[in-house]
């Protein structure tokens, strides 16, 4: 499996290098023969080639099995003739990563106020409420007079049904419950329209669960009471506000991965952006990258039918939790390392684990 690895700004290089060790670790020991890749984007690409993502870069990604992207300073990048695009919206768009899946679950031993859940959030990923998504040429805010500026969103049928399957198929493999988050009372068109083919994309399995909630309460149920949802479909801005607020109730914004996945292609990326505030310091938590690698993994198993990119992608998952319970993990979950040790305990843990599987298997 080749992967193409891109660090990104801020926080990126260093969630990025802690992240491809424990890959490397997770390759050795399940034999998977990872090739992982380096190339700049962000900041460091448009002082090295003028522009954040390079001509020929998106060849270079499409060759090979999967993408990792860091997090990248997007606030800085506006004018695209200049070179300044914004990596994420260039790969999800060109790759057409429809699907955003962000799951959030709590950790034994790491404290959470609000009791023990597991969910994913899915996520429409390449229309909704993002400017720069919805059109052919230029983008959906308009600048009527310097005082009156007019935002516009996009939904259509075609990329409400198909993530509409994604989570009706992710339930079914799950707890088998799907909640549909909307603001239909007020966008009775747009989410109308997004709520309806949401429910008939259920209706052909029988045996899920659906029940669906508008987004502002949806803020407080799933707070009040997390455990009680599965799987949560919602439409792009809000999936992207609501994996913040699940990533941060699972113990820290830090533990939130995420994968952005198309029919054929994807790219594991951080729920969480580049972080200037806390970046060179080696304090940020790896492992929202590291569980987002995990899920790449994963899905590249099940694409190719191989049990051990799956057992690999278990196996960090279990690395990560085994840390975190231990204390060996960043400030903002309890722990008192910093970057680079959080990801060498979780080698550790991976490479100790193999020392107790050949132990056994003797
Ligand atoms: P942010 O997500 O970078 O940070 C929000 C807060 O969470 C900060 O206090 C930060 O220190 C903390 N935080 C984030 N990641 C952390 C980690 N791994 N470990 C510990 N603490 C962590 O949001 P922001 O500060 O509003 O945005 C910074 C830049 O990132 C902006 O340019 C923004 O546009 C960009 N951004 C990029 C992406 C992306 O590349 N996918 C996503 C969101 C934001």
């Amino acid at each position: 499996m080749r992967i193409v690895v891109l660090p990104g700004d801020g926080i990126g290089p260093e969630i990025a290098a802690v992240t491809s060790s424990v890959l490397q670790a997770a390759s050795e020991r399940f034999q998977l023969n990872v090739k992982l890749e380096e190339h700049a984007v962000g900041h460091t690409s448009l002082q090295k080639f003028g522009a954040t993502v390079r001509p020929g870069l998106l060849e270079t990604v499409r060759s090979a099995d999967g993408l990792i992207l860091g997090p990248t300073a997007t606030a800085d990048f506006r004018d695209e003739q200049s070179g300044e695009i914004n990596p994420s919206k260039y790969f999800r768009k060109s790759l057409d990563l429809f699907a955003n899946i962000r799951p959030a679950r709590t950790f034994p031993g790491l404290r959470n106020r609000f009791g023990a859940f597991d969910l994913v959030v899915v996520r429409e990923n390449t229309e909704g409420f993002y400017a720069d998504r919805n059109m052919e040429q230029g983008n959906s805010e308009l600048l009527v007079t310097p005082d009156v500026v007019i935002s516009l969103r996009r939904i259509t049928r075609f990329c409400s049904e198909r993530i509409a399957q994604a989570a009706c198929k992710l339930a079914m493999r799950r707890r088998r419950h799907l909640t549909i988050v909307h603001k239909a009372n007020v966008l009775k068109i747009g989410d109308g329209m997004f709520l309806d083919i949401c429910r008939e994309a259920a209706r052909a399995y029988p045996e899920l669960v659906v029940d669906d909630v508008l987004v502002d309460a949806m803020m407080a149920h799933v707070v009040r009471r997390p455990e009680s949802f599965d799987v949560i479909v919602t439409t792009n801005m809000f999936g992207d506000i609501l994996s913040d607020l699940t990533a941060e109730l699972s113990g820290s914004l830090g533990l939130g991965g995420s994968l952005n996945v198309g029919a054929d292609y994807a790219m594991a990326q951080a729920a969480h952006g580049s972080a200037p505030d806390i970046a060179g310091r080696d304090v940020a938590n790896p492992i929202s990258l590291i569980l987002s690698a995990a899920l790449l993994l994963a899905w590249y198993g099940e694409r190719s039918g191989d049990a051990r990119y799956e057992a690999a992608a278990r196996a960090i998952e279990n690395a990560v939790a085994a840390a975190i319970q231990s204390g060996r993990a960043t400030r903002d979950v309890g722990g008192a390392l910093g970057t680079a040790a959080t990801g060498q305990a979780i080698v550790d843990i991976l490479r100790s684990d193999m020392a107790a599987a050949s132990v056994a298997a003797h």
